[in-house]
């Protein structure tokens, strides 16, 4: 195949991206019964209204509500109150009548206890039936806590969406976690954000992050490596030494390759482990894998777990520093991390690029739109071939058409523009249109569906008004 000549831009220092001060925050402590699989938590969301218009009511996304027997709301309070406000939880969401109405820049504090009774991981399943659940590996708290879902006053105020058992079915916003974890003695716990532990409490400060995520195990063992000043730290079994060695170094290979083209890496540490599960998950500073990876990991970066590490370092970037809405246009963050781990291999694996090109992409892939809602998909393999794999195609056309470095300017810009934010297709067509100097429809045509902006505000480098990014819930 033809080789586009890979430029890289050095070691640049791009300015520090600054999260906005006004952030929701969430503390929260947790009992962790590792052995009963049982989380009892206590969390306090404090939001402070930012939107130009009062709210009555506020709407959390319980992604554990959505798993029969699992969640259960011991109490719930606001502010001082003692009294319990009225609320509702409805199809995994919960809302929460405010008892008196909350004015642009006032700020309300949320109180809610609850327990987690954890299914063991199905790893049959999808995504979302692998991220909270346990194993004879470890124990799983992904998408474990009630998070507050966008708030947009253009579409009806508080979003929420239909389940859905293709891709990532979750939408957040960045917010500000403080999370203590109290675990047994002999299992370790690995979170996203800063690690502040003592003893067996096991402290995270995790700023400007979209969810909190943790693994617990009484099992792994630790190595890590300091890149560019981050600390990235792998956890794997005993037995998956040399695996997680190997994770260990192409998640710093790729932190720095991302830092260096991209824009900063925000956070002290990264963390990636091993668990049961379905290939791997993202989640603020930490990322999950699967055991099958580790253990059928064939000794080089021909495999799933090399590939599947520099994905999801890719979303640290695409996901949680420019977000978007993953139900919608999960093709936002999930082309943008596979382009990534191509980019990955071309730069820093080159020997196995062509592997990876030809396993990965060379093949039939669907003739679907790489901008479709997960709703369009009822198969996951189909979903991950047409909007991860054709979104390489497109964005490898994109640096043909336009050239790589040109491709990169426009991603930082995008990045920067859209950092902690929520942001749509428009957003990133637009900038990349800027960017290019011409009409990019002729290169975007065969992968997007057509809506009008294709041809309009977008060629003329304006932001649009409607879009793939507006459709209606
Ligand atoms: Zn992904």
């Amino acid at each position: 195949m033809h080789w586009l000549a890979i430029v890289l831009t050095g070691l640049l220092t791009w300015n520090p991206l600054q999260p906005p001060t006004n952030l929701p925050r969430y503390s929260m402590h947790v009992d962790l019964d590792y052995a009963q699989h049982r989380l009892a938590a206590q969390a306090k969301v404090e939001l402070t209204n930012r939107w130009r218009e009062p709210l009555s009511e506020l709407v959390f996304h319980v992604p554990p509500a959505r798993i029969a027997g699992v969640f259960k709301l011991d109490s719930l309070t606001i502010d001082d109150s003692s009294q319990p406000p009225s609320y509702g939880l409805r199809d995994g969401f919960l809302t929460v009548q405010l008892p008196r109405s909350l004015p642009l820049g006032a700020r309300v504090a949320v109180f809610m206890a609850f327990t987690l009774v954890l299914p063991p991981v199905q790893t049959v399943a999808g995504f979302v039936e692998c991220s909270l659940g346990w194993s004879d590996v470890a124990l799983n708290a992904g998408h474990w806590h009630p998070v507050l879902v966008p708030y947009d006053p253009l579409r009806g105020g508080w979003q929420t969406w239909k389940l859905s058992t293709i891709g990532d079915p979750y939408v957040t916003e960045s917010a500000d976690y403080e999370v203590d974890i109290l675990a047994p003695p002999g299992v370790k716990v690995a979170g996203g954000g800063e690690d502040l532990r003592e003893g067996n409490h096991w402290r995270y400060w995790l700023p400007a992050g979209r969810e909190f995520g943790f693994v617990a195990s009484d099992r792994w063992e630790e190595a890590e490596s300091l890149v560019g000043g981050v600390r990235v730290h792998s956890y794997f079994l005993p037995e998956h030494r040399a695996a997680g060695l190997t994770v260990l170094q192409a998640a710093a290979d790729a932190l720095r390759l991302y830092s260096d083209t991209f824009g900063p890496y925000p956070y002290r540490d990264f963390r990636i482990v091993e668990t049961r599960a379905r290939g791997g998950m993202e989640f603020p500073g930490f990322s999950y894998l699967t055991d099958e990876y580790y253990a059928q990991w064939p000794g080089n970066a021909r495999s799933f777990l090399v590939y599947t590490t520099v994905h999801e370092v890719a979303h640290q970037w695409w996901y949680n520093i420019a977000g978007n809405d993953q139900v919608y246009e999960p093709w936002l963050d999930e082309a943008l991390a596979d382009y990534c781990a191509w980019l990955f291999y071309r730069v820093q694996r080159p020997d196995d690029a062509e592997w990876w090109w030809n396993s990965r992409v060379n093949r039939d892939l669907p003739a679907l739109p790489v901008d479709a809602t997960i709703y369009q998909f009822d198969d996951n393999m189909v979903y991950l071939l047409t909007v991860y794999r054709r979104g390489i195609l497109l964005f490898t056309d994109l640096e043909k058409e336009i050239g790589q470095p040109r491709l990169f300017s426009a991603l930082r810009g995008y990045l920067y523009r859209q950092a902690y934010r929520l942001s749509n297709s428009d957003d990133l067509l637009a900038t990349l249109t800027r960017y290019a100097n011409g009409s990019l429809a002729p290169v975007l045509k065969p992968y997007l569906t057509a809506p009008p902006w294709l041809a309009s505000c977008a060629d003329r480098g304006e932001r649009c008004t409607l879009g793939a990014g507006l459709q209606p819930r």
